[in-house]
C-alpha cells in the first residue's frame, strides 16, 4: 500500500528525520494561507500523488510570493500529471502539499528495500540526487552503494557512517546524516514497509541534512497490525476494480490486453496468463478466486472482467480440488446468467467431477466453448478474442 509525500514525511518525522516544514491542502485558499502561516519567502507547491517524477510533469513549483503560490496552486490542482510512473492519462491531482523552499547545496539518492536473496534490507545510496535510481543503476552502477542491513544489529553507527562518505556527505554533516538513515530504517521495520525511499536527501549549504521527498510502499500482509497506516490509504489513487475486488477477497490486478481470466490459486493464474502469451493473445486481467470459489465470488469475479470496456473473450480455468468442478460449473452458469454476459466464454475443468461439472456447462444452454486442456483452452480463448 502506499501513501502520499505529505503522510511519508509525517512518518518520516515520528522517527527523528528532518524534513521541511508543509501543510497538506485541498484547496486553492488552503494553499495560499498554508504559505501565510509557514512564513519564509520561498515555497514549493507540490502534487500529491502515488507517483514518483512529478517535477518533471509539471507537478512541483517554486513560488517566491503568495501570488505564485496561488498561481501554481490554481494550475496544479485539479491537473492530469502525467509522469513515467503514472499511466499515459496521467492521475488527478486533489491534494497539493505547501511547503517551505529549502536551500539545496546538494541532493543525494537514499532507498531501502527487502533483499530477499540476502535475506536482509538493502540500503541503497547514491551521490546522484533527484534522479532515478534505475537510471543511475543503468548507467554508473559505481555511484550506488548498498549495504545490508543485520536484523538483529540493526544499521549500525559504522554502516551509516560508511554509506554517508562513499556518497560524498561531509564529516560536518555524518552526525545528522546517521539520524536520518537509521530513522528510516526504524522506521521501515516497525511500520512493516516493503520499500522506503528519500529522494532527494539534501546536504544545506549549512550542511544540514533533510528529506525534500519521501515515498513509502507498505506490505498489505501486514496492514492488520497497522491500523495507523491503513488510514492514510487514499482510495482515489487506487483502480476502482482492485477496490471492488478487494471487498469480495478477490486477488485482482488490472492489465492491458483484451482476454478475462478466472483462474483459482495464483499459480495456475500465472500459468494461464504465460500461455494466453504463447499463443499469441494478451490477459485482460490477474484474478485469482481463491480456494473456495462460491457462485457468489464467481459472480462479483465476472462483473469485475466485463467492467472492462476492452474485454473481448472470457478463459475460466478452475482446477478442482476442494472444491469440486461441479460446484464450480453450477458458480460459472449461474454467474453468466446474471450477468448476461456478452463475450465469448471458454472454460477448461480439470480434477473432481469434472465429468459431471462438464455435463452441467453443457447443459447449460449458454455458448460457453469447453476446452479439454490449458493449451486447447488458451487456442480457443485467442481466437474467440479475434472474433
Ligand atoms: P518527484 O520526485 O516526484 O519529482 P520531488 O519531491 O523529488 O518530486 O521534487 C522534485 C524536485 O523539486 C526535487 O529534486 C528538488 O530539487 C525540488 N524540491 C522539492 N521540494 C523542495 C523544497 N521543499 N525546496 C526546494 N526544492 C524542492
Ligand atoms: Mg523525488
Amino acid at each position: 500500500m502506499k501513501i502520499h509525500e505529505y503522510q511519508a514525511k509525517e512518518v518520516l518525522r515520528q522517527y527523528g528525520v528532518p524534513t521541511p516544514r508543509g501543510v497538506a491542502c485541498f484547496s486553492v485558499d488552503e494553499a495560499v494561507a498554508a504559505a501565510q502561516s509557514l512564513g519564509g519567502s520561498v515555497w514549493v507547491v507540490k502534487a500529491q500523488i502515488h507517483a514518483g517524477g512529478r517535477g518533471k510533469g509539471g507537478g512541483v513549483k517554486v513560488a517566491k510570493s503568495l501570488e505564485a503560490v496561488r498561481e501554481h496552486a490554481q494550475a496544479i490542482l485539479g491537473m492530469q500529471l502525467i509522469t513515467h510512473q503514472t499511466s499515459p492519462q496521467g492521475q488527478a491531482v486533489r491534494r497539493l502539499l505547501v511547503e517551505e523552499g529549502a536551500a539545496i547545496a546538494r541532493e543525494f539518492y537514499l532507498g531501502m528495500v527487502v533483499d530477499r536473496s540476502k535475506q536482509r534490507v538493502a540500503l541503497i545510496a547514491s551521490s546522484e540526487g533527484g534522479m532515478e535510481i534505475e537510471e543511475v543503476a543503468a548507467h554508473s552502477p559505481e555511484k550506488i552503494k548498498t549495504e545490508w542491513i543485520d536484523p538483529v544489529a540493526g544499521l549500525t553507527d559504522v554502516q551509516a557512517d560508511a554509506t554517508s562518505r562513499a556518497i560524498g556527505l561531509p564529516e560536518a554533516a555524518l552526525a545528522e546524516a546517521r539520524v536520518v538513515l537509521q530513522g528510516l530504517y526504524r522506521a521501515f521495520v516497525e511500520k512493516d514497509a516493503m520499500l522506503a525511499e528519500i529522494n532527494p536527501l539534501i546536504l544545506t549549504a549549512d550542511n544540514h541534512v533533510l528529506a525534500l521527498d519521501a515515498k513509502f510502499n507498505f506490505d498489505s500482509n501486514a496492514l492488520y497490525r497497522h491500523p495507523e497506516i491503513v488510514a492514510l490509504r487514499d482510495l482515489d489513487e487506487e483502480d476502482p476494480a482492485e477496490i471492488e475486488a478487494s471487498k469480495f477477497d478477490l486477488s485482482y490486478i488490472q492489465l492491458d490486453g483484451d482476454i478475462g481470466c478466472l483462474v483459482n490459486g495464483a499459480g495456475l493464474a500465472m500459468a494461464t496468463m504465460d500461455i494466453i502469451k504463447l499463443y499469441g493473445g494478451n490477459p485482460a486481467n490477474f484474478l485469482d478466486v481463491g480456494g473456495g470459489a462460491t457462485t457468489e465470488k464467481v459472480t462479483e469475479a465476472f462483473k469485475l472482467m466485463l467492467r472492462n470496456p476492452k474485454l473481448k473473450a472470457i478463459l475460466v480455468n478452475i482446477f478442482g480440488g476442494i472444491m469440486k468442478c461441479d460446484v464450480i460449473a453450477q458458480g460459472v452458469v449461474a454467474a453468466a446468467r446474471e450477468v448476461q454476459l456478452t463475450v465469448p466464454l471458454v472454460v477448461r475443468l480439470e480434477g473432481t467431477n469434472v465429468e459431471l461439472g462438464k455435463q452441467l456447462l453443457a447443459d447449460s444452454g449458454l455458448p460457453i466453448i469447453s476446452a479439454g486442456n490449458m493449451a486447447d483452452a488458451a487456442e480457443k480463448v485467442v481466437a474467440a478474442a479475434r472474433g
